[in-house]
């Protein structure tokens, strides 16, 4: 090997600083290549260049939020499956597998499938979303289609008061409850299931799941959660509010344990049978208030 530029045959191998453009985005990628020890030019080998490229096309799919080569490939690892029972159990072929887990950049499409296919958690969150689309307002989410937006900020407001899952689920039940026996909907558009715990959400642990992997809230320890998020006031109407407000303020004065003890002597709850979701119109009955 001779340097083009000095034409003296002396290099060193040495990570540097190099400039790449892909899809007209510019990185600075930061890669092995041979430098002329005389005048410093530096020049990429064929490996070089393909580790280069690699780089700087999982430093692109991690900027626009997409699976990096090095995650395809684990997720291929984590399954124990060749490239061709990968593309079997993707439904693509085998091609798409090899290219992915080199230089090719999967579309946002191809990108949730594997995350589908490959991660529970994602599974999880998209049933869930999925689930919401699907819902139409009826007496068992207080005539009211599910609103995360909605969702969130009342989560956040309430974990101000009662940071664990076991009191704020009870705190948002008696939000949605107390405001359908007044307005005759609820606020959140959440079904509550009869579980031993009381009335939460069926779908509670996913739901903290779901909080968690959006960056709504953070483990504050093992059991608590603590808002990352302000609350938005703009999403709830002044009824809403005060709602929101008469249930912060009992589970801020009589403790948040006071709305779990109370939340399973309700009538709702107590002639609900196991995994039966609670209907709203039962909260006629609520005696909270
Ligand atoms: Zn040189």
């Amino acid at each position: 090997m001779i340097c083009l530029k000095c034409e003296k045959n002396k290099f060193i191998e040495k990570k540097v600083k190099i400039e790449q453009e892909f899809r007209e985005k510019k990185f600075i990628i930061i890669s092995e290549a041979m430098v002329c020890l005389n005048c410093g030019q530096e020049f990429l080998n064929d490996e070089q260049a393909n580790v280069l490229r690699k780089k700087t096309v999982d430093q692109y799919r991690l900027l626009n939020g997409l699976l990096t080569s090095v995650q395809i490939k684990s997720y291929r690892d984590n399954l124990k499956m060749s490239q061709a029972t990968f593309a079997d159990y993707l439904g693509v072929g085998v091609a798409s597998v090899k290219r992915w887990e080199t230089y090719f950049v999967q579309d946002k499409s191809q990108d949730d499938l594997l995350r589908i296919k490959c991660d529970p958690d994602f599974a999880d969150i998209n049933a869930l979303e999925v689930r919401w689309a699907l819902d139409q307002p009826d007496e068992y989410n207080g005539y009211k289609k599910f609103d995360i937006d909605v969702f969130r900020n009342v989560l956040i407001r309430i974990l101000e008061v009662a940071p664990s899952p076991l009191f704020f689920f009870k705190a948002i039940f008696y939000i949605d409850f107390v405001h359908f026996k007044n307005f005759g909907k609820g606020i959140t558009g959440m079904k509550y299931a009869c579980l031993q715990y009381g009335p939460i959400p069926k779908d509670y642990e996913k739901l903290i799941k779901y909080a968690q992997v959006k960056g709504w809230v953070s483990k504050l320890s093992t059991h608590d959660l603590k808002a990352n998020l302000n609350f938005d006031e703009k999403f709830f109407s002044t009824d809403e509010m005060t709602t929101i407000d008469s249930i912060y303020d009992i589970a801020k004065k009589k403790g948040r344990k006071f709305l779990f003890n109370r939340s399973h002597e309700e009538a709702a709850f107590k002639s609900c049978h196991f995994l039966d979701v609670l209907n709203y119109k039962d909260s006629k009955k609520i005696k909270l208030l």
